[in-house]
């Protein structure tokens, strides 16, 4: 572990379980894009808390919202009615175009549900030992059974025996489905994500997601598409596979939902609305009513304020210019992505640049070693990435010259 990590990491704090390598800063508040740490340095922000932060830091009607909300009552428990909950539901059908929601507090509790619902759709059809398709490079978070469904070894060393029933697939091709599913009646569903985000920022593309939903009603599989971390509009679409002009069957929520206060969903269609019965699934703190303002509130904000038309096209922008600052660098190899989620992939190792970004006041993130990786508010304006732009080129191209 140790080896792997820039040098500018410390230890972990004494009381703090040893999970995360941080880097050297607290942060201790901020105003849109923009943060500052506790000793007063200032920070652009092209994390967003890693895709969470959707309507910014500090935004007043948020705040304004979740304070009048704390102020009401912050949790109930799911043994009455939470008319927030029909409130945020209904928007979440409407935008998705599917029936309705189940609510939780993360990510890999949703993908929990979605493999829940996967099997109990099976079971439900007679199959006693339902398989799930699942990718290699995906991420779908890390209980037992959202890391057995990753793609990633390092994420799933040293905490076997994995979850059985996953069958593996390359993503982008349709025929490597077709030949690991054949004269397979065990299989019930198809889970991936639309725009792989751990993984290094790779998205599936438009026929493949159309192949994949004509397969999956051919042989009456679930399409069930993880959208924690592309979706509620980080590519200028609610939900980045509605760029494919398909709808999923299953669809797990969470991160930018509730713009920092913790979330999740799951939007169900018509095949898998229904499989859940009272005592087949539930959360304690899901669906509480603070979480629920928050989410209707992000929403809010963002029809207001034109968020997706905002992730468009400062993410075009983005992309544009380090296209223009990188292109033809040896050592750069591409940017992936779509809107405001974005990865910048080279050819060696660029761990080192998180440190040195923040040093130069830029919070970024590079995952799966090579690809460094954009997940900003959604609010960010051409300005702020332009100052992004400004920061992260230079360090790119002084990274790429040293033992080139
Ligand atoms: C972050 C992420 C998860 C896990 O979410 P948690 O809230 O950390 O449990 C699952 N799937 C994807 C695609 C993610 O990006």
């Amino acid at each position: 572990m140790t080896a792997a990590l820039p040098d500018h990491i410390e230890a972990a704090s004494p009381h703090v379980m040893n999970t995360y390598g941080r880097l050297p800063i607290a942060l201790s508040h901020g105003q849109g894009c923009r943060v500052w740490d506790v000793n007063g340095k200032s920070y652009l922000d092209a994390l967003g808390g890693i895709a969470v932060n959707t309507v910014g830091h500090n935004h007043p009607q948020l705040v304004a919202a979740l304070r009048d909300q704390v102020g009401k009552i912050i949790h109930s428990s799911n043994y009455y009615h939470v008319p927030l909950q029909e409130t945020l539901a209904a928007k979440l059908v409407e935008l998705s175009g599917l029936e309705n929601v189940f609510f939780c507090s993360t990510g890999l509790e949703a993908n929990e549900a979605a493999l829940k619902l996967a099997r109990k759709f099976g079971h439900d059809k007679g199959i006693e030992r339902p398989e799930i398709v699942v990718y290699e490079k995906a991420f779908h978070g890390r209980s037992i059974a959202t890391l057995s469904a990753t793609g990633n070894p390092k994420v799933q060393a040293g905490f076997g025996p994995l979850v059985e029933g996953f069958i593996r697939v390359p993503i982008n091709n349709i025929g490597e489905l077709k030949a690991a599913t054949e004269g397979n009646p065990n299989v019930v569903a198809v889970f991936f994500e639309a725009i792989q985000g751990e993984g290094g920022v790779y998205p599936m593309d438009s026929d493949y997601l159309q192949q994949v939903r004509a397969l999956c009603d051919e042989r009456d599989w679930l399409l069930m598409i993880d959208e924690v971390q592309c979706g509620m509009g980080r590519t200028g679409k609610w939900f980045a596979h509605q760029w494919a002009g398909i709808k999923p069957d299953v669809m797990p929520l969470a991160k930018g939902l509730g713009s920092g206060v913790p979330i999740g969903a799951v939007v169900a269609g018509p095949r898998a609305a229904h499989i859940f019965a009272p005592g087949n699934h539930g959360t304690t703190f899901g669906g509480n009513p603070l979480a629920m303002r928050a989410g209707v509130e992000t929403i809010r904000i963002m029809e207001e304020e034109g968020l997706l038309a905002n992730a468009v096209m400062v993410g075009d922008h983005l992309r544009t210019a380090l296209t223009r600052e990188l292109g033809g660098l040896p050592g750069f190899k591409e940017i992936r992505g779509r809107g405001l989620m974005l990865g910048i992939e080279l050819a060696r190792p660029c761990g080192a640049l998180v440190g040195r970004a923040a040093e130069n006041g830029l919070l970024i993130s590079v995952t799966a070693d090579t690809v460094i990786r954009m997940v900003p508010s959604l609010i960010m304006t051409m300005a702020e990435a332009d100052e992004v732009v400004a920061i992260l080129a230079p360090l790119i191209k002084q990274l790429l010259q040293e033992g080139a």
